[in-house]
């Protein structure tokens, strides 16, 4: 018996499912597997796992689990359902890659699904549960359609064993054939379950009659399926440029002119929300305790919360239990991953204001408050918190938001929105590798997920910052995550849970046969699989490429949680005392984006001249880390050394980071990382004892020669040679690389430590196109 108190249960009342929640129920108890759509916000994700927990799955010793793509999901929903229920978080629990709350008491976890993965390759019947929800799996994550394609098999022989299971499969969209309608997948399609509200019906009757409409410019239409009609208005013109500029514009014009109701502006990543939260804070100030609610707020409270976090934690490394990690750093958070390359300095924080003609002419009006919040993945938890907290009395609630605010979290009192109409991507070129942030034009899906958070108290408003024409050229839906992105990783994962014929796999959408054809050669060639028989007919020897059982190296990688290029090294690391090494480079590479990124227009003499200080200051550090001699040729993975090094030397303190160009986040999870990696060495490598080391000293010249093997050894096709002064036909290839997938040439960053030496080959992390194909993470080799 769950003992809620009145309030929550006169809310629980309002959601959709609740009416459903026998026809759910009942589908469960007949089928193994059950698919239930329903708009967001209409309480799947709170609601469905106490349903279950009311019928008794978690009481006969089985938990409840649900995964989540995103981290930020799994923690507050585990929040969220804990105080709805009355219980504790001892009870209803979350586990993400480094931390959770779960007890053995535990009867409800939420997860990322990462979490779940690396669970069944522990325990592949994933005894522990009675039930699994996948939620969001409209989102279509990597990690989401490898689990659904693994738990179609593990339910089955769960019934098998006796040990009944159940799969529920959550979706925002209606559009899941990919999972009903895929016969390897079920063989039995499983029943979908709608959740629909009446005033959807009526809306979407509507919506049908707006269909017959001709669309014209600067029309509005009516959106279906949404518990309250949105009317969305689309811009006359398109913004190409500058659309932040446009989306602060019509924020402001909303809060001038529209009655009450609560604003949620969609934009592509973090530097873009904090610039606009700020420019909307100057517009519209609010006082809250006679202290000025400014955009400093945030930074100062996280600078407070990371003290408090580093006083606690500074005597030594969090122990991290191997059960807890994810398998591999997962994509989650692109959004903010550029932020280094993008990021504005905080302190800096009006270097955006008065680039924009328009802007000056915004003056500050304190009589209508604006509670301007920024939310996006990477947001500490607490911040992320106040969008469900009431606003101040007085004052209209503002919340300027990335992708995450589009189906995984429910703001409330949101009545109008304004769309961008775009989203950050990483997109990776299929042949050469080559990564670039790109942002794109959303799916017209997701342009419709986004305007239906204005609907969800009252009728609602959707501001759409381009025009109809612009969205009907928008795709119907987003592509599955696995078809965008190289699949190493997971091929490496689901050989250690002996998986041999990938591609027989029952994806609900299967990656390309290329992208697995590549995958499994990378893997071929780091000693992760057996090498296929190299004589017999064509046609054979494709085949067996595409079955290369795992070897005893592939299974110490797989132990890894990083991708197998650096597991790959991680296993090289014993030689010469090279291991700490290893993992703090292997670290440093996986979390990105470390330093303090200093490009941006500046709009004074005084902050250009501040600035250029910094800049100068962060490049002398940078050569002080990259050493000379043997280290300099370490290149750039010898700065992160540096860096890492000399940050936990000095204790790794905000001070010090901000002193020296690195983001203090960065090097938090560089240092839990580094914690994590070890304790997966020593598990693997019974005898390796290595120990995070917060003094370690600079590796020796012999241990530097054996540090750029491992190396290699790791990233040995990405291999460089500089343009030879006799090729230099075209100037553009002046200082330029060639590299054997590339036409075109390739650069060392002037930010990188080798940028002056060029030296003939160098090997590199990976290659993004910015302005030029530069790349990232460079080092000087000899290749024999
Ligand atoms: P769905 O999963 O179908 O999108 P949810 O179960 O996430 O829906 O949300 C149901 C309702 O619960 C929403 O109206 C949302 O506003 C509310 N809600 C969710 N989390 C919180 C929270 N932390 N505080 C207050 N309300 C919340
Ligand atoms: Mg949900």
């Amino acid at each position: 018996p769950v003992d809620r108190l009145p309030v929550i249960q006169e809310a629980r009342l309002k959601l959709p499912v609740l009416a459903e929640e026998q026809v759910i129920m009942e589908a469960v108890k007949e089928n193994d597997c059950v698919v239930l759509c329903g708009e967001t916000g209409s309480g799947k994700t709170t609601q469905v796992p106490q349903f279950l927990y009311e019928a008794g799955y978690a009481s006969a010793g089985g938990m409840i689990g649900v995964t989540e793509p995103r981290r930020v999901a799994a923690v507050s929903m585990s929040h969220r359902v804990a105080n709805e229920m009355n219980l504790s978080t001892g009870v209803v629990s979350y586990q993400i890659r480094y931390e959770g709350n779960v007890t053995k008491d535990t009867k409800i976890k939420f997860m990322t699904d990462g979490v779940l993965l690396k669970e069944i390759q522990k325990d592949f019947l994933l005894q522990k549960y009675s039930v699994i929800i996948i939620d969001e799996a409209h989102e279509r994550s990597v990690y989401t359609d490898i689990l659904i394609g693994l738990l179609s098999r593990i339910v089955p022989l769960r019934n098998k064993k006796g040990l009944p299971m159940k799969l529920l499969v959550m979706s925002a969209t209606l559009r899941v054939e990919d999972f009903t309608e895929n016969k390897r997948l079920f063989r039995t399609p499983p029943p979908v379950i709608k959740v629909l509200a009446i005033s959807t019906i009526l809306s979407a009757l509507l919506f049908l009659e707006f269909q017959f409409q001709s669309i014209s410019e600067g029309c509005t239409e009516q959106v279906e399926a949404r518990q309250f009609p949105v009317t969305v208005h689309f811009n006359k013109r398109t913004p190409m440029e500058d659309y932040t500029a446009e989306a602060f514009r019509k924020t402001c014009k909303i809060h001038r002119m529209l009655p009450p109701g609560g604003i949620l502006v969609f934009l592509t990543g973090q530097a873009e929300v904090h610039s606009v939260c700020r420019r909307l804070r100057k517009a519209f100030p609010y006082r809250l305790n006679n202290m000025e609610h400014t955009e400093t707020e945030d930074t100062s409270e996280e600078l407070r919360k990371f003290k408090k976090q580093k006083q606690k934690k500074s005597v030594s490394l969090p122990r991290i239990d191997l059960d807890n990690y994810s398998a591999l750093p997962v994509d989650e958070g692109d959004e903010d991953r550029q932020a280094g390359i993008d990021d504005d300095d905080d302190e800096c924080s009006d270097l955006d204001l008065g680039d924009q003609p328009e802007d000056t002419e915004e003056k500050a009006d304190p009589s209508i408050p604006l509670y301007v919040l920024p939310l996006y993945s990477l947001l500490a938890p607490e911040q992320q918190a106040k969008v469900f907290r009431p606003s101040p009395p007085g004052a209209r609630l503002c919340v300027v938001a990335t992708n995450v605010a589009e189906t995984s979290l429910t703001i409330p009192g949101i009545k109008y929105v304004v769309d961008c109409g775009r989203v950050k991507k990483r997109f990776y070129d299929r042949v050469t590798g080559v990564s670039s942030f790109k942002v794109t034009w959303t799916s017209q899906a997701s342009a419709n997920q986004r305007a239906g958070r204005a609907g969800r108290t009252e009728a609602g408003h959707c501001y759409r910052l381009y025009s109809s024409a612009v969205f009907s050229d928008f795709s119907q839906f987003s592509e599955a995550e696995i078809t965008r992105r190289p699949v190493d990783d997971l091929v490496l994962q689901m050989k250690d849970l002996n998986i041999e014929k990938v591609v027989n796999f029952p994806f609900p959408t299967p990656p390309s046969s290329e992208a697995l054809m590549s995958a499994e050669q990378l893997l071929i060639s780091l000693g992760a699989l057996e090498e296929p028989p190299r004589q017999g007919r064509m046609v054979d020897m494709e085949r067996a490429r595409l079955s290369c059982p795992i070897t005893p190296l592939g299974r110490a990688m797989a132990a890894f949680p990083v991708s197998p290029r650096y597991a790959k090294m991680l296993a090289l690391g014993r030689q010469q005392g090279c291991m700490p090494y290893i993992i703090t480079i292997v670290a440093a590479m996986t979390v990105r984006e470390i330093f303090e990124e200093l490009d941006r227009p500046v709009s004074s003499e005084e902050e250009s001249s501040k600035l250029a200080g910094r800049k100068a200051r962060f490049s002398q550090m940078r050569r002080l880390w990259a050493g000379q001699g043997q280290s300099l040729l370490l290149g750039d993975l010898m700065v992160l050394l540096g860096a890492v090094g000399a940050c936990e030397f000095a204790g790794c303190t905000p001070k010090f980071c901000e002193e020296n160009g690195l983001r203090y986040k960065a090097m938090l999870e560089i240092r839990r990382l580094r914690g994590q990696l070890t304790n997966a060495v020593n598990a693997v490598c019974s005898d390796a004892s290595v120990c995070v080391d917060n003094k370690m000293a600079p590796p020796t010249e012999s241990q530097v020669l054996c540090l750029r093997q491992i190396v290699l050894a790791g990233l040995g096709d990405h291999l460089a040679r500089r343009v030879q002064a006799e090729e230099l036909l075209d100037l553009k290839w002046k200082n330029g690389y060639k590299t054997p997938l590339l036409d075109e040439p390739v650069f060392i960053h002037p930010s990188s430590a080798l940028h002056k030496e060029l030296p003939e080959f160098v090997i590199y992390q990976e290659i993004m196109e910015t302005t030029k194909m530069y790349m990232r993470g460079v080092c000087a080799v000899q290749p024999d």
